[in-house]
């Protein structure tokens, strides 16, 4: 299958949907937690080398962190107590990395095949 052109938008809408930022045809996720090897439809290689995803890990740490700022500072005007503030700090902690964890290796793929393209496997 013929590869799109790399488009921004495009690329980053099928990051979104957990697609193969190449093609778009297929799914990036084998079973949860656990990534393709490579696209079924276009033979774009996802694991591409040892610690390509260190940055895809990075990204959920860093947008665990942002998040849970974000949720501090909206619970700064909350009338809840500090116990109460620090378990829903704590859950999201847990929580969202976990609900995150395959649209980081998404993003993170996506991104890569914006800036150089990811190779396909050779036929
Ligand atoms: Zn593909």
């Amino acid at each position: 299958m013929k590869r799109d052109p790399r488009t921004i938008r495009l690329v980053l809408w099928r990051a979104l949907k957990l697609q193969c930022p190449a093609c778009g045809g297929a799914s990036i996720v084998q079973r949860p937690f656990n990534l393709k090897h490579r696209c079924t439809v276009c033979d774009t290689i996802f694991k591409r080398e040892e610690g390509f995803f260190v940055g895809a890990i990075m990204a959920n740490v860093v947008a665990t962190e942002v998040f849970i700022l974000a949720i501090y500072f909206l619970l700064l005007f909350s009338t809840l107590s500090e116990g109460v503030t620090f378990t829903i700090l704590f859950a999201t902690a847990i929580a969202f990395p976990l609900l995150f964890y395959h649209h980081s290796w998404s993003l993170w793929l996506a991104m890569d095949h914006l800036i150089e393209g990811l190779p396909q496997a050779k036929k």
